[in-house]
């Protein structure tokens, strides 16, 4: 096939069922398409635009440091990073940093951070990473193989070996994971991308007591639920739990693209010079949209937000359920993770919220996924529930 033969979009390898919308600007909670029309963002470029597009004090920052540096490698100190990285130990339970540009990247350094600890601190002889079913941690081969969905598999075996699949929220099934062959767990708290899935409290302590009784690491990728998303800046936070990796990156920039692992210096130690790195890994660039985005958080209170609001969103979700019984199975999720299950394809209920310009998203197979900007309006929450009752009563 020529690619003059081809319509302009068709030189784009079709790795996305696309939308019939081309957005072209952003303010807050609300993204224009090319032809005017506003439609409410409750995708937040998957999780990504925690506050808002193009957030104020964000703009600014990252408008001023483009004038000054755009990249620089990571053979020089970058100041930039070491603030980024103080604030996020600061925040956190973690003592050290590592930056990348995506969730799958945090992943695959947590990986390899993983099997390092176990080979050349601890020599445990072990390499094998628990994951869970149902999980969602990356496009990457090594990210890929620690996913929990055959789907996101399908063609691309043979996957990296070493990588180990639970039943998520099963308590008998954690009698596999001491099995003194298992160097480190990797879990979402709340399940993303597998169906807006809550881990039970009583399973993650479980699940902590064992990792901390037989030596092996707890890590958890927070590339979805991080940054305030769940009502904590970490979800982990609620669980009463310290772990030993957190991987963060959508929220993180504001929608600039980064990725950061996060360590206690224990295990952080296993990298040396030469282990690992990234050449974009904290640019300047990156690493100003991830402090002016800490900043605002700050600033603005989102957390309180995102815990008030939140309730208040799902109030109103659960009110959906009481008029749509034979529609909606249950609400669940947290903070603004928020997802409804329903009996009915999940993509009919979006492409109508589309048709009344409110943007929203699936996850796994029969959920709709509620992702709004973290500081979304009780006014914005009400334009929204009412479309969905529009929505819902098939209007
Ligand atoms: C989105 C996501 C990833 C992958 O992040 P990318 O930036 O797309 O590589 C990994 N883990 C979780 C939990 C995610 O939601």
């Amino acid at each position: 096939m020529h690619h003059e033969a081809l319509a302009e979009r068709e030189v784009l390898m079709p790795t996305y069922r696309r939308w019939p919308i081309r957005i072209t600007k952003g303010k807050g909670s609300f993204v224009w398409d090319d032809e005017g029309h506003r439609y409410l963002d409750y995708t937040s470029g998957i999780a990504v635009c925690n506050l808002g597009h193009v957030p104020d004090g964000v703009k600014e920052k990252l408008g001023e440091a483009l004038e000054d540096l755009w990249h620089c490698s990571n053979l020089f100190q970058i100041p930039q990073q070491e603030r980024l990285a103080r604030i996020l130990v600061k925040k956190s339970c973690a003592d050290q940093a590592f930056f990348c540009n995506s969730g799958a990247e945090a992943n695959e350094a947590a990986i390899k951070l993983a099997r390092r600890y176990a080979q050349k601190i601890k020599n445990t002889g072990t390499n094998e990473i628990v994951t869970f079913a149902q999980s969602f941690h990356g496009r990457t081969l090594a990210a890929l193989s620690a996913t929990g969905q055959a789907k996101f598999h399908d063609g691309f075996e043979p996957l990296v070996p070493g990588f180990r699949m639970l039943p998520y929220n099963d308590e008998a099934a954690l009698a596999e994971v001491a099995n003194g062959r298992t160097c480190a767990v990797l879990l979402e708290l709340v399940q993303g991308e597998g169906g807006v899935i809550a881990a039970e409290e009583q399973w993650v302590r479980t699940l902590y007591d064992l990792c901390r009784q037989n030596d092996i690491l707890f890590m958890v990728d927070e590339v979805q639920t991080g940054i305030g998303r769940t009502g904590t800046l970490f979800a982990y936070e609620q669980y009463g739990i310290e772990p030993d990796v957190i991987t963060v990156a959508k929220g993180l920039g504001s929608g600039f693209p980064i990725g950061a692992v996060l360590a206690k210096a224990e295990v952080a130690q296993a990298f040396v010079p030469g282990s690992h790195g990234s050449t974009f890994g904290g640019n300047p660039l990156a690493m100003t949209a991830g402090l002016a985005t800490l900043e605002a958080f700050d600033r603005w209170n989102v957390l309180e937000n995102v815990r008030e609001n939140g309730r208040y969103l799902r109030a109103g979700l659960e009110r959906l359920k009481e008029a749509f019984p034979e529609t909606i199975r249950e609400v669940r999720g947290k903070g603004m993770l928020l997802g409804i299950a329903v009996r009915r394809p999940p993509h009919e209920i979006i492409a109508a919220a589309r048709r009344h310009r409110v943007l929203i998203l699936s996850a796994g197979d029969d959920v709709v996924r509620i992702l709004p900007p973290l500081t979304t309006t009780k006014d914005e929450i009400d334009l929204f529930l009412a479309t969905m009752h529009q929505v819902f009563l098939g209007e």
